[in-house]
């Protein structure tokens, strides 16, 4: 039975790695966007931005099983698919500004490793990040990670080399409206000299281009461009960290740096590359990798492994040919307007943020205060579990739904997710 599954788990098994719902669902099969339970339940799985092709694509079984039987071997021999995944990512990317890719297992090792190399590069050990967002679990990639929906104690014992900005939040934080952007420039730009004066320069600004843990909440236009130029006139590196965003999923860019029309020195990747395999990149330039020469090489048994690599060019592959991303932009806009159709029905929809299949949906107490309606939140997923939806909320204040399902999702599938959201709405009005 399940609960005898979950009490086996619970000897077992560390609970730091939490489930979201007390009586997990137990999943056992999945097909595109659909998740099937041991009783042959069906689910939407409107929370998965790893599978990004879909549960069970056969190009990837297929791939993954040949690579498999015909050799796998950690990353100290050379295989062609380690190159032609490189050349692929960067082809993907603005031409000549980057030529440097190193592969690792996952988006935490990305951001560890970024951090590493912005370090060594810029020779200057701070770092400046941004409040309420998500870049990893390992010491330093947590370091930087300031949200507390992962982590309610994020920042009692951050180091003294990390420096946090505001949240760039038009929506809730300080600064509103359209001139949001260049404000917060302004203060991020003046708090960047007040570090330097007090001789703790920093050498790396990380930030991710839409805030993904938030419930993907735009950083407002004018900020990157100003903060990555404030960055680099005083002798830093700026990384975009595209674990979320990237790869389509916004529909409009591949990259999520492209909205706001910059160029990072370095671009973290991992999630979406996979499409549940684990691995993850790093994509710079030469010269900036080559700082680390003089610390030995950069090794990972398994980080760009033969298997890790082919599956990478293989999703890589499927993705484009499916136009996963002009699906992300085609289905995110239903499900953009259907959600702004029931925000004119439910006075608990405070917001819909982001665009392509990357939203938030923010639900709130009272439309001028604001006021996170974090229960309500889960009661709306609990309801919507019962009606077959996998929802999840997310954001510091628990009260946004993630809308990131797998970029294969269909419209028919949004229109049962938008006929369920409403549903559960309307029963808790
Ligand atoms: N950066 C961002 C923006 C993320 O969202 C995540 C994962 N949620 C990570 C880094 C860490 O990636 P991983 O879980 O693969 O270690």
């Amino acid at each position: 039975t399940d609960e005898a599954t979950l009490a086996r788990r619970a000897r077992s098994y560390s609970p730091v790695q939490g489930h979201y719902f007390e009586d997990p669902p137990r999943i056992e099969r999945g097909w595109r966007e659909h998740l099937i339970d041991v009783d042959g339940r069906h689910y939407l799985d409107m929370v998965n931005n790893v599978t990004v092709l879909g549960h069970g694509h056969p190009a990837v079984a297929r791939a993954a099983e040949r690579q498999w039987r015909l050799l796998n071997t950690n990353s100290r021999f050379h295989y062609s698919a380690v190159a032609e995944l490189s050349e692929r990512l960067l082809e993907t990317l603005p031409t000549g500004a980057f030529d440097a890719v190193l592969l690792v297992n996952s988006g935490t090792e990305a951001v560890d490793l970024a951090l590493r190399l912005a370090r060594a590069f810029s020779g200057r050990p701070d770092v400046a990040c941004v409040a309420e967002s998500y870049h990893g679990w390992s010491l330093a990639a947590d370091a930087v990670s300031t949200s507390t929906s992962d982590n309610p104690r994020a920042g009692e014992t951050r180091p003294s080399w990390v420096h946090v900005l505001d949240a760039p939040n038009a929506y809730r934080g300080r600064h509103r409206g359209t001139a949001a952007g260049a404000a917060y420039a302004r203060d991020a730009i003046s708090r960047l000299g007040d570090w330097a004066a007090s001789g703790t320069p920093i050498g790396t600004f990380i930030a991710e281009p839409r805030n993904g843990n938030a419930g993907g909440i735009a950083v407002p236009p004018g900020y990157l461009g100003a903060v990555y130029d404030a960055v680099r006139a005083g002798g830093g590196v700026v990384v975009s960290d595209e674990v979320q965003v990237g790869y389509g999923r916004q529909g409009e860019v591949f990259w999520g740096f492209e909205e706001h029309a910059v160029v990072p020195d370095i671009v973290t990747m991992a999630k979406a590359m996979g499409d549940g395999h684990p691995i993850g990149a790093v994509i710079t330039r030469g010269e900036i990798v080559d700082a680390l020469a003089d610390q030995g090489t950069v090794f990972s048994s398994a980080g760009g492994s033969t298997l890790s690599a082919r599956i990478g060019v293989t999703v890589l592959d499927v993705l484009l040919e499916e136009d996963l991303p002009g699906n992300a932009r085609r289905v995110g806009e239903l499900l953009r307007s259907g959600l702004i159709a029931l925000a004119e029905q439910h006075p608990l929809i405070g917001a819909v943020h982001g665009r392509g299949l990357y939203l938030g949906v923010e639900l709130v107490r009272d439309p001028v205060t604001r006021e996170p309606a974090d229960t309500e939140t889960r009661i709306v997923c609990d309801r919507l579990r019962d009606l077959g939806v996998i929802e999840q909320p997310t954001g510091d204040r628990g009260n946004v739904l993630k809308v990131k399902p797998p970029m294969c999702f269909s419209a028919a599938s949004a229109a049962f997710f938008l006929r369920a959201l409403d549903i559960a709405l309307a029963e808790l009005e």
